[in-house]
């Protein structure tokens, strides 16, 4: 069977460079059919959607509200493990409730970061440069015999 002009044209590296120069990486995705919906990108487009406005939420709103959220995961780690007055007639929080209110501290980190700006790609950038920071750092300390810094007694 006889290639059509479009399965020639496709089959080649050439072609497959020259659609690589043309489109953005969600272009590129959708036609290789990889999922570019990130949790990043849901919480956008949510927010986008039912609260239009969200992007002038002042900044010290959004960092309240990441405060008060990472206020909930330490409630969740304290019941969990037992503390509270309160907590005679209640069972024990679950995983399912702790990822629940990490997920909330995730979404204000999003919604803080891209009122200042910075979307995911940069978002992920820090963090590998963070990394890359602390590995470089805790390399050099191991090599200077300070060990891996913890103390004794959390070893
Ligand atoms: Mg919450």
């Amino acid at each position: 069977m006889e290639k059509t002009k479009n399965e020639e044209r496709t089959g080649t590296t050439a072609w497959l460079f020259s659609e690589l120069a043309k489109t953005t990486t969600k272009e590129l995705n959708d036609a290789l059919g990889i999922i570019s919906e990130t949790p990043w990108h849901l919480v956008v487009e949510f927010n986008d959607k039912h609260f239009p406005r969200w992007r002038k939420t002042p900044p010290v709103s959004l960092s309240n509200a990441l405060a008060g959220e990472t206020g909930e995961v330490c409630s969740v780690i304290k019941r969990m493990e037992g503390g509270g007055t309160n907590n005679h007639n209640h069972p024990a929080p679950t995983t399912e409730e702790l990822l629940e209110e990490m997920a909330d501290v995730y979404i204000y980190m999003i919604l803080l970061a891209e009122v200042h700006g910075v979307n995911q790609e940069k978002f992920d950038d820090a963090m590998i440069a963070k990394i890359t920071k602390i590995t470089k750092r805790m390399e050099e300390r191991m090599k200077e015999g300070e060990g891996d810094g913890l103390r004794e007694d959390r070893k």
